[in-house]
């Protein structure tokens, strides 16, 4: 790929014309969510959509969520809005639920990763939906970082991964989820599935609905399988460094780590353990909230200062600790190390 020039801008009103004037002819641009930082195109254009999936080195399998302003862009792409999701669009929207839909025709395969569906949410980001509204078509736009690394939650993430591949970076500072949106799809009249869990949580969802947990939410999937959310068989999340996760009490894990922690281990825990010396310590926060917010910048934090092996303790998985540990498991590629055994 030819390298070309990056633009960093803050979001605000003097850049908005400019970044909906580079969609409308087919280019991309990093934009700032809630969740993570998304990277854009017009959601309706192949060539457009091509260069997200090459900038990311994203398979083509794997699709991208359509982000809108309004429910009259929902009625532009679903062919079919059951009632419970108009219900769950009422509580959730602007928010991060993603909702998938029956798609209609004129919504390209390649946008959807060649399903007959596709998945839409509301971002609650006032810049970004400004600019969807400026634009008058939905944005395509999976997170803004090179495949299979961990997510950005700050611009000068979307820098490292991006620059030189895409041109615009909007700036509307630290992103405040941290994990990407909950995707669930309508089961049927009274009941979602739960294929990506994010901020909106179970507990959450369960006011207005049946929740089921789709078994690949903690599972490791079957080489082959079949799956609802293509995303999920994919190694995820992962930065450079090897990652474990460490299950266990403060002692347990301190003294694990004394034991096995050499020059340049990191460890991510809940600043409450007391990690040998020579441990580089990234406490990632006690909630599921902080740990949501720190996970894949802490992870790239420690990538930055040369850890070969990070641990990073398991966190509890109530609420959007759920989000975390879904997150966690694939950067980990599923390896758990019982401290108490
Ligand atoms: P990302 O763009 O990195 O946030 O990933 C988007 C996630 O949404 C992936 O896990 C996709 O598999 C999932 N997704 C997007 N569109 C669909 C769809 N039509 N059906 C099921 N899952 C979807
Ligand atoms: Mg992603």
């Amino acid at each position: 790929m030819n390298k070309i020039e990056t633009k960093l801008a803050k979001a605000g009103d003097e850049i908005l014309d400019e970044a909906a004037e580079l969609l409308k002819s087919g280019g991309i641009a990093a934009i700032p969510t809630e969740t993570v930082y998304g990277l854009a195109a017009n959601a309706y254009n192949v060539e457009a959509v091509r260069s997200v999936f090459r900038a990311k080195g994203r398979p083509q399998d794997n699709p991208l969520i359509l982000h809108i302003s309004s429910t009259e862009m929902l009625y532009d792409i679903a062919e079919r809005v059951e009632p419970l999701a108009l219900t769950l669009a009422e509580a959730f929207w602007s928010g991060p639920l993603t909702m998938i839909f029956p798609r209609k025709k004129h919504v390209p395969a390649e946008t959807c990763g060649g399903l007959d569906t596709a998945a839409v949410r509301m971002p609650r980001n006032r810049f970004t939906l400004a600019l969807i509204e400026k634009c008058g078509f939905p944005l395509a736009a999976p997170s803004a970082n090179t495949s299979g690394l961990p997510s950005p939650t700050s611009a000068a993430h979307v820098y490292e991964d991006m620059n030189g591949k895409i041109p615009l970076i909007i700036d509307g500072g630290e992103c405040r989820y941290g994990v990407e949106s909950t995707v669930v799809c309508i089961e049927n009249s009274d009941t979602v599935r739960i294929l990506r869990p994010g901020a909106v949580t179970p507990e959450m969802l369960r006011e207005y609905c049946h929740v089921v947990i789709d078994s690949g939410v903690l599972e490791k999937l079957d080489a082959g399988a079949k799956v609802l959310s293509p995303g999920m068989k994919y190694k995820h999340y992962s930065p450079k460094a090897e990652v474990y996760i460490v299950k266990g009490t403060d002692n347990s894990i301190s003294s694990f780590l004394n034991s096995h922690g050499v020059n340049k281990t990191g460890f991510l825990g809940f600043g409450s353990e007391d990690p040998a010396d020579c441990v580089i310590s990234f406490p990632y926060g006690k909630t599921a909230e902080e740990q949501a917010e720190n996970l894949f910048s802490s992870l790239r934090e420690a990538d930055a200062a040369g850890c070969s092996e990070v641990y990073v303790r398991m966190p509890d998985t109530a609420g959007m600790g759920l989000a975390v540990y879904n997150r966690l498991l694939r950067s980990a590629g599923f390896r758990i190390i019982d401290t108490e055994k």
